[in-house]
């Protein structure tokens, strides 16, 4: 799936699971920590763009390094580090990082029917097992879609809420300045229903 659906999914779970804001955050970033390995895409686009011979990293990459076991693992070990409640940031990333690995491996087919992504539970070192669901929906589908659009609307009554939204993984201004914008608009909301 993409990657704000992962985060959103990821904040949401840690928004639930943990009581304090550096916690959630890392947590949160456990659910996108995986396609680190899909940067190569940036690298492809550069050279394009420069005219310098072609490459391919990201479809060598995404997948291969990042969507393994001992990813989760290093991923789950340096988020911990930095969290208050460090077992349980651990456990709740690597939590995490298995739940954007099945979410991968029920969303993120080409556009092609035989185009599915597999996920190399023990890459970069082995092939097999070799994870691969066979009914895998496109990545631009409307499951996608639909569930990005329920986790937005759940994200965005959490803000209104706890007063706390997805911007605080990024930058606290920036999430007090949203949450505020929102609860402005739904006080404007409420009073244009009254009259
Ligand atoms: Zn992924």
């Amino acid at each position: 799936m993409a990657p704000l659906t992962h985060l959103l999914a990821s904040w949401v779970v840690a928004v639930h699971t943990t009581d304090n804001p550096r916690d959630t955050r890392l947590v949160a970033l456990a659910g996108i920590a995986p396609d680190l390995d899909g940067v190569g895409l940036l690298v492809d686009l550069t050279n394009q763009a420069l005219g310098r011979p072609e490459t391919d990293y990201y479809h060598l990459y995404h997948h291969w390094y990042g969507h393994g076991l001992l990813a989760a693992l290093i991923a789950s070990v340096l988020l911990a580090a930095f969290a208050k409640q460090r077992l349980r940031v651990f456990a709740l990333s690597f939590a995490m990082f298995h739940l954007h690995l099945l979410c991968d491996l029920a969303g993120s087919r080409g556009p092609g029917l035989k185009d599915l992504w597999p996920i190399y539970y023990f890459g970069p070192f082995r092939y097999r097992p070799m994870w691969v669901w066979p009914h895998q929906w496109p990545l631009e589908s409307w499951p996608n879609q639909l569930i990005t659009l329920v986790l937005f609307a759940w994200s965005i009554s959490i803000a209104l809420n706890r007063g706390r939204s997805i911007m605080e993984v990024f930058n606290r201004r920036a999430d007090t300045v949203f949450v505020n914008l929102l609860r402005k608009w739904q006080n404007q909301i409420a009073c244009a229903a009254r009259r």
